[in-house]
């Protein structure tokens, strides 16, 4: 066997999925194609999936888990729903990629323009990080302005400019949070805290003519959730729109997950443009960026902004998309998923008020994370204490040994789906009420 980090791997470890995963590290750097999959945070071998339905994943010593990752938010009706995979089955044997566009592409994005205010155009690309990406370019080009600006414990994915963490200070220059990202490829963004109107109206009145764009996740969920208050964000939207910036709403993961309109309709507040992922691909590499005509006429080839993909608007990917959609639109989705995590919370409240240490559940609709800060649940990316974040070590192992797969990590939200019943969150209440005295 071999060793992950000069970390053995654990003698409980399930067999199959440990041989894997040392195949793997031989062959991909620390055995995983994304990071946190690989369980550094908890320790142990990250589980090979074979095969997942509804709620359920087997990894590949045939054990089956309660999933709450949810592929880490696609997944909105479960895994391998029936309607998603006939209709991806039927696309698969029409062709998987033409290269020219077709007609779920268009369907698709008249969905988003139908469900999303304020956006009139959309275009398709294959992940949140080149929609975000692609959405920023267009932002510069439009306001014709290089300053970008985002917040602290916000992700958008891993384009250059993006990789950046918060200096001292309040309002802070980016500087980069990973090797191989010139120090001058950060210099156009600004770091702010959430939470803070005090340091976006500092930074406003300092640089507020040159800012291109503000991004946010509008309910950011990439460092715990925190879900943010409105005024908070409605400052932002008057500050922005005073200085001729672009808002734009990273709602990869809120998109198409909190409502019909994400955010932006459950908050009631409209940004610029928006980003999505995850949800609006039904489980395949789907991501989109959005805004007015007046912005994305900017792109080629109407536009003299540069933007494309080979298997951008993909027609498997886009059918997946739209059957997860259709399923979301038929049943009532979203009050469903909102009816699941209230019924999730009144199951855990008790089990939270007799936790023997701190534990506090965030929830936004189908959304949830569990925080371990002493302190309270934050309203901002903050830290935990190693003690903190070794109790989530043991927590997501006993969790696991009772059958439920949890995100690998203290930071991650989360997420319920149309296949979750009644009866699977009875089942993880139960799991979380014993895990606790285990993890105590
Ligand atoms: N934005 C947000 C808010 C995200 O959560 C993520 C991924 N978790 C991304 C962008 C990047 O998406 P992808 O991993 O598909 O590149």
């Amino acid at each position: 066997m071999s060793e992950d980090a000069g970390r053995p791997i654990g003698a409980d470890s399930p067999p199959r999925s440990a041989e894997l995963y040392a195949r793997a590290c031989r062959v991909i750097p620390g055995g995983v194609s994304s990071p946190v999959r690989a369980f550094r945070a908890v320790g142990g071998t990250p589980l090979f999936i074979t095969r997942g339905s509804g709620a359920q994943v087997v990894d590949a010593d045939g054990r089956s888990y309660l999933d709450l990752v949810g592929s880490w938010g696609p997944l909105i009706a479960g895994h391998a729903h029936p309607a998603v995979v006939a209709a991806v089955t039927e696309a698969l044997a029409r062709g998987t990629t033409f290269g020219a566009p077709c007609s779920a592409e268009v369907e698709l994005a008249e969905r988003v323009v139908a469900a999303y205010p304020a956006i009139e155009q959309v275009r398709f690309v294959s992940s949140g990080t080149e929609a975000v990406m692609s959405a920023i370019r267009v932002a510069r080009a439009y306001s014709g302005r290089d300053l970008i600006v985002k917040f602290a414990g916000c992700y958008h994915g891993h384009a250059d400019h993006l990789l950046v963490a918060a200096g001292s200070g309040l309002v802070t220059f980016g500087r980069p949070s990973s090797a191989g990202v010139p120090a001058a490829f950060t210099a156009h963004t600004r770091v702010l805290p959430l939470d803070d109107e005090g340091a976006l109206e500092a930074l406003f009145a300092q640089d507020g003519a040159r800012i291109a764009a503000v991004i946010i996740e509008p309910i950011p969920a990439n460092h715990g959730l925190l879900p943010q208050r409105r005024e908070f964000l409605l400052t932002l939207r008057r500050l922005t729109q005073a200085h001729g910036a672009l808002l734009i709403f990273d709602e990869v993961i809120s998109g198409f997950r909190v409502a019909r309109g994400g955010a932006a309709q459950l908050l009631d507040v409209t940004p610029d443009m928006a980003t999505f992922g995850k949800v609006i691909g039904g489980g395949m590499p789907v991501g989109a960026f959005g805004a007015p005509r007046r912005i994305m006429s900017r792109l080629a080839p109407e536009g003299d902004t540069y933007q494309a993909g080979t298997l951008s608007g993909n027609p498997v990917a886009m059918t997946a998309g739209l059957a997860t959609l259709e399923l979301l639109e038929r049943h009532e989705g979203w009050r469903e998923l909102e009816a699941r995590g209230a019924e999730l919370e009144r199951l855990l409240q008790p089990v939270l008020r007799q936790a023997p240490f701190p534990l506090h559940l965030v929830r936004v609709g189908s959304i949830f994370w569990l925080a371990l800060h002493e302190q309270g649940a934050p309203r901002h990316a903050a830290t935990l204490t190693p003690a903190e974040t070794a109790r989530f070590a043991r927590l997501f192992h006993a969790m696991l040994a009772r059958g439920v797969y949890l995100p690998p990590s203290a930071y991650e939200a989360c997420f319920l789906s149309l296949a979750h019943g009644s009866a699977d969150i009875a089942r993880f209440a139960q799991a979380l009420s014993e895990s606790l005295a285990v993890a105590a």
